[in-house]
């Protein structure tokens, strides 16, 4: 297999994009130790800039170790000869883990939990537009509105989700749906689900597979949580079970109310009492806030509820086995491995402290008196993230300071930024 010609090694950074090399497959074969890369990638912007500091120019730009895992060797089939590897960063000069490693931190994550005596099932599901290039700018893909489920040409001229739904089961990700989204352009995959780790490395080799098969039909791919004032957002929900040694369903409880199990209720209360923090890293953009907001089906409140997509965390109807937990405040953009690391830690910190959710919400929920709201900026969120000690420890103290490095910068020059919607607002009239 590992002469098939070329192996491209990916690792994912701190905003939530692909990086790596691709070498030929008897370059990889032969690679000893790993490969090393420059430690400043994790302190690049969005925009390409190098952030002033630790690991910096000033600083020398220390190297990285990358250790591929050879498990994750996964067939890339719209790059024909290629096979894809994920691996994980190392400091070279211990061998351990750096702490701004996402897909290190992911691990970390299971581990606290498996130490509990559960091993967490993620299911992802991803909500992306497609985009075309018109009159020079980029515009949604096919304009056809009232879309949700609707199948073949009419939402899909072209019939790119055929061709896509074809080209991931060739990528072996476990993809088991595609189905058109409420916009014009808009489109979610469901991801089956498998131990976090994996449905992590999947959901992240997801995204690259779903741009690079849009950049090679002239399109754009966004997984941006809010690209278009007008039309839904697009969100990433994470479905979440825990099993037992034995491989049994730890969510269910024959007889208890609403068929919940007290680590099912511990789980909830994790999430809800730590969502402030945990938003900064499931909505991890200045946009992601324009998604998060009443009645839209992403959440707004800290809340959880039963079959109700109105709340942040969401219990589908289904028992038994299939018992488990839907968080919804995932915004497109998220790393799969930061989301995965946090709802894992919350989760992991609910069941240590065993705290107790509040009834489940019935009906509308976005009754802003029954519970805390959500942050309405990444900078409260950030803000959140910083005053909340126990779970930046549990997710990874170096991978927060990391992480709130990158995006306060963000937000810094977001802040100074003039807006269209300023000008629309105050030019002329002002
Ligand atoms: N697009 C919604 C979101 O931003 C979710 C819609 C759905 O329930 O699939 O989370
Ligand atoms: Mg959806
Ligand atoms: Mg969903």
């Amino acid at each position: 297999m590992e002469n098939a010609g070329t192996v491209r090694i990916q690792y994912p950074d701190l905003i939530g994009t692909e990086r790596g090399r691709d070498l030929p497959s008897d370059v990889f074969a032969s690679l000893s130790g790993g490969l090393h890369f420059c430690r400043a990638v994790y302190y690049t912007t969005t925009q390409g800039e190098t952030l002033d500091g630790e690991h910096s120019l000033s600083d020398g730009l220390p190297d990285v170790l990358f250790r591929p895992d050879r498990a994750t060797l996964a067939p890339m089939p719209w790059e024909p000869g290629y096979q894809s590897c994920l691996g994980d960063m190392l400091d070279p000069a211990t061998g351990l883990a750096i702490g701004e490693c996402p897909r290190g931190a992911a691990k970390a994550a299971v581990h606290r939990l498996a130490a509990l005596g559960s091993r967490a099932v993620v299911g992802p599901e991803l909500e992306f537009f497609l985009l075309s290039e018109r009159d020079g700018a980029w515009a949604r893909y096919g304009d056809s509105p009232g879309n949700v489920y609707r199948v073949g040409r009419r939402g899909d001229p072209d019939g790119l989700a055929p061709a896509l739904l074809a080209m991931l089961r060739s990528a072996e990700l476990g993809v088991t749906a595609v189905n058109h989204e409420f916009a014009a352009g808009q489109f979610e995959v469901n991801l089956g689900h498998s131990a976090a780790l994996d449905a992590a490395d999947r959901a992240f080799r997801f995204k690259h597979a779903v741009r690079e098969f849009a950049a090679q039909r002239g399109l754009s791919a966004t997984f941006v949580g809010k690209p278009f004032n007008e039309e839904a957002g697009s969100g990433f929900h994470l479905h979440l079970s825990l099993l037992d040694e034995n491989g049994r369903n730890q969510f269910a409880a024959d007889g208890a109310p609403a068929g919940l199990s007290a680590t099912a209720r511990h789980a909830v209360g994790g999430i809800l009492r730590h969502a402030r923090a945990l938003c900064a890293l499931l909505a991890p953009t200045v946009n992601a806030y324009r998604r998060l907001g009443p009645d839209t089906l992403a959440p707004a409140l800290a809340d959880w509820g039963l079959d109700n997509r109105s709340t942040m965390v969401r219990v589908p109807p289904e028992r038994g086995e299939a018992t488990r937990l839907e968080v919804r405040l995932g915004d497109a953009a998220a790393s799969p491995y930061l989301a995965v690391t946090g709802v894992l830690a919350a989760v992991a910190l609910g069941i240590e402290g065993r705290i107790e959710p509040p009834d489940p919400v019935r009906g509308y929920g976005y009754d802003g008196a029954r519970a805390p709201a959500l942050p309405e900026t990444l900078d409260a969120a950030l803000d959140a993230l910083a005053a909340d000690d126990e779970f930046a420890d549990a997710a990874g103290k170096d991978l927060v300071a990391a992480f709130d490095r990158v995006k306060r910068d963000e937000t810094a020059r977001f802040r100074r930024w003039v807006t269209d919607w300023e000008l629309r607002e105050y030019l002329p009239h002002l």
